[in-house]
């Protein structure tokens, strides 16, 4: 096979069908079969000729990930394994609240940065996803699901901003009005803040939202449970967030998991308060989730959350406590693997 569909961004499609001396239309034509009714046999795209089906067919692949594993929790969270083409394995999760979708999808297969309360780091890297790998997850669920999702976050397994080319052309593609016609308001990327990455997002033509996962307001405790804050430290972070927000006029959400004494006291969230000042954040307070390769860290209790949000409150940030999805499967934030077991 000489090209593999997902792959194909719609210049692709285009380029390779002038080649091939056809209409241009039917580039957009494909893509509609692909992204909107997902189709993914060439023999079921029936206003083509059986001629052009046919060498659809002959020349490119149609590589979608397997799914291994479906676990359904108790309150509706779906989570997926998938197998890749060349072994590696991710996993996606689907959740459902009040008749909205959300796909959570993954960026890569592991994560080289290793924070250390989160188990996906725990895992070690492999490699990045290629765009269709991305896009494949985000399809495969609609299909299996005979739904459409509503929203995408990048919130899997990975770190979007180091597969920054793949995660962007997936988005192009998930947005384009001839493929899946995703607005942008309904696409989100969660970073542990690869600064430079969130400068280019604040270039990037579509105005997607931008989560960043802060989870500790000084560069010596951030540092301690996110290495990647050496590279970048807060005030880089804090510097090109700005600019995003400058840039965008849009909120930023920031992520805070609460881990039991560690950085749950209400200084850490007047620190945090001071620390954001100016960029109008959004903050989802998220209680812990275990993870097996660290036992010793735990939930905050029920006291300890109230104090940290009133302190929040009292500084006037918007916040939220994050309602906790599928824990039961290992679905919820941190806990995806990959794992065959
Ligand atoms: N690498 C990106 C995208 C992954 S998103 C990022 O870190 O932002 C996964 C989210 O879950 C991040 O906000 C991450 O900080 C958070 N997380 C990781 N481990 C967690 C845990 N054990 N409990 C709660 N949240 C966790
Ligand atoms: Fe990677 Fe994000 Fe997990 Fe950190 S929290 S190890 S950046 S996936």
């Amino acid at each position: 096979m000489t090209y593999d569909a997902l792959e194909m961004a719609l210049n692709d499609w285009q380029i390779l069908f002038a080649e091939w001396g056809e209409q241009k239309f039917r580039a957009a034509q494909v893509c509609q079969w692909i992204y909107a009714k997902k189709a993914f046999t060439w023999q079921e795209m029936t206003n083509l000729s059986k001629a052009l089906r046919d060498k659809l067919h002959d020349n490119i692949a149609m590589n979608f990930p397997i799914m291994i594993r479906q676990q359904v929790s108790r309150d509706g969270t779906r989570k997926y394994l998938w197998h890749l083409n060349d072994g590696a394995r991710v996993e996606s999760v689907l959740l459902n609240h009040g008749g909205h979708k959300t796909a959570c999808i993954s960026s890569q297969a592991g994560c080289p940065l290793g924070c250390v309360f989160c188990e996906t780091g725990a895992n070690g890297f492999k490699r990045d996803l290629t765009r269709g790998e991305i896009l494949g997850q985000f399809l495969m669920m609609e299909k299996i699901n005979g739904a459409d999702i509503n929203n995408i976050v990048f919130m899997g397994m990975g770190e979007p901003l180091l597969n920054e080319g793949n995660v962007f052309s997936a988005i192009r593609s998930l947005n384009d009005k001839n493929m899946r016609n995703l607005g942008a308001r309904h696409i989100t990327i969660s970073t542990s803040g690869i600064a430079p990455g969130i400068e280019d997002l604040a270039d990037f033509e579509i105005p997607i939202r931008l989560s960043l996962s802060l989870h500790a307001p000084n560069d010596e405790l951030r540092s301690k449970l996110m290495p990647v804050n050496r590279r970048y430290p807060l005030q880089s972070l804090v510097a090109a967030l700005k600019r995003y927000h400058d840039r965008t006029g849009e909120r930023i959400t920031v992520e805070y998991a609460l881990i039991d004494r560690v950085n749950d006291s209400p200084e850490y969230a007047y620190e945090t308060a001071a620390l954001l000042d100016g960029l109008e954040p959004y903050i989802n307070i998220i209680p812990f989730n275990p993870i097996p390769s660290k036992p010793e860290l735990k939930r905050s209790s029920q006291g300890r959350i109230k104090a940290f949000c009133a302190a929040l409150t009292e500084m006037k940030i918007e916040h939220e406590l994050r309602k906790e999805r599928g824990s039961d499967i290992m679905a919820a934030c941190g806990q995806l693997a990959g794992a065959s077991a």
